[in-house]
């Protein structure tokens, strides 16, 4: 029986994207040898992405999901040989791992699209958590696999399943505690779930922050790692703004806000378990793993430099009623209600005296689903290819000069906190 605290790490698919990439967290998890450590891992690199493709032809019928499909089976076949050889039992698991998806193309296509998605999808995280755990074991780290489905229990709304917690907690206990009291790793997939009658479900995209943090609370861990392709948590993406801090600690409240206000760095609904048992989660550089990173807690002053999240990829609806009369509470109660069963997600809304204004993020299929499904009762007007941009702790003269070459369409200010759908103003050659 082991009586170390169970500590859990999260590795990516930025960390996990190549061969180097898998040796890179080989070495970290070397230094860790004498921990009792819970890993969670996600796909390979963009294998969800990848994955979502497969799911979009074959619902359409392009002919091209088998082909695609294919693309996905030869980089994970390419990676296994490079880390593990040829003559290895992993491809025999592999070839029993991506069966499951070739089932359901040899199907036509469900009638439920997220259900399809998830029976698709979850290949990802099993593969690369089959990889992970052969290569680990082979380079003299033992790991046991664990099916993240045997514990992970949720409703049955496909790809945003919501976590049953009873049940979760006793599976935890009964199935993962175990297997972490003997030696070595206990090494699990992200992002997925299953019901009751065990058909697989997801989490949402970039879902795997949220598992780890329900694995740390059903295990009562001492601590989680997320480990980044960044140095911490910043205040703004690098690759979109310049002088970009890391911060050294947050609060759990400031971290649940700057996700909840997009901020892409861990996922939003990661933080509330962890704060419940008041396990702090670290958030380190898989790249430099000796850094401090970010420790995220509860005692820590809540005085922050101004802190950007952007969130791409927006729509605008502005809809209103076709008899000209006010947007009044039984149409809201409508939307919401069709909104609510798309599982849309809304980044801002504001309503007027005409119109009901609703940004939300752009995925063509659903929006078209949407404005179908109102169009015979409302006039509905589209802008794509908008930002939300969200603003913690801002000053005015950061403000102005992020509306610089943008037209905002909608403003909002919720205590410290700024938010504006924006455009780029477009470029017109003006005359004299
Ligand atoms: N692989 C999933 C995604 O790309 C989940 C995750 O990485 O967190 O969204």
């Amino acid at each position: 029986m082991r009586s170390k605290p169970i500590r859990v790490f999260k590795f990516g698919g930025a960390s996990l994207k190549d061969n180097d990439g898998f040796k890179n967290v080989l070495s970290i998890l070397q230094k860790y040898r004498s921990d009792r450590l819970l890993i969670v891992v996600s796909a390979i690199g963009k294998t969800t992405n990848a994955l979502e493709e497969v799911v979009e032809a074959h619902a359409n019928r392009t002919g091209k999901a088998r082909e695609l499909f294919e693309k996905v089976k030869i980089a994970h076949f390419k990676l296994a040989e490079q880390l593990l050889g040829q003559n290895h039992e992993i491809f025999d698991t592999l070839n029993d791992t991506f069966v499951e998806a070739d089932w359901v193309l040899e199907e036509e296509p469900y009638t439920n699209y997220d259900y399809m998605y998830d029976q698709i999808v979850c290949i990802g995280e099993l593969a690369s958590s089959r990889i992970a755990a052969a290569f680990f074991n082979q380079e003299g780290i033992p790991v046991r696999w664990l099916d993240a489905r045997d514990v992970i229990r949720t409703d049955n709304i496909h790809r945003e399943g919501w976590v049953k917690w009873d049940e979760t907690g006793e599976k935890a206990k009964q199935i993962a505690l175990p297997l972490t009291e003997s030696d070595g790793f206990v090494l699990t997939q992200g992002f997925i779930g299953s019901t009751s009658e065990n058909f697989t479900t997801t989490l949402g995209r970039e879902g795997s922050d949220y598992t780890a943090a329900i694995f740390s609370f059903c295990l009562d861990a001492k601590d989680m790692t997320i480990w980044k392709d960044v140095p911490g948590v910043l205040t703004a993406d690098p690759r979109l703004f310049e002088n970009v801090i890391k911060l050294d600690l947050l609060s759990y409240k400031e971290a649940i806000e700057m996700t909840y206000y997009g901020a892409k760095v861990i996922h939003p609904k990661t933080i509330k378990p962890l704060q419940n048992k008041s396990i702090p989660l670290f958030v380190k550089s898989f790249i430099d793993p000796s850094g401090e990173g970010t420790m995220i807690s509860e005692e820590v002053e809540d005085i922050y430099p101004p802190i950007i999240a952007v969130e791409s990829n927006q729509a605008l609806l502005h809809i209103s009623t076709r008899d000209f009369s006010f947007v009044a509470e039984h149409h809201l109660s409508l939307l919401f209600q069709k909104i609510a069963d798309l599982h849309l997600q809304i980044n801002m809304m504001q309503n007027t005296a005409i119109s009901f204004a609703v940004c939300i993020n752009n995925l063509p299929y659903k929006l078209k689903q949407f404005v179908e499904s109102i169009e015979g009762e409302f006039k509905v007007t589209v802008e794509e290819g908008l930002e939300v941009i969200a603003v913690r702790h801002a000053h005015e003269g950061l403000l102005q000069s992020l509306k610089e070459g943008k037209v905002v369409l909608l403003e909002e200010r919720i205590r410290n906190t700024v938010k504006m759908v924006v455009k780029d103003v477009p470029k017109v050659i003006r005359r004299k």
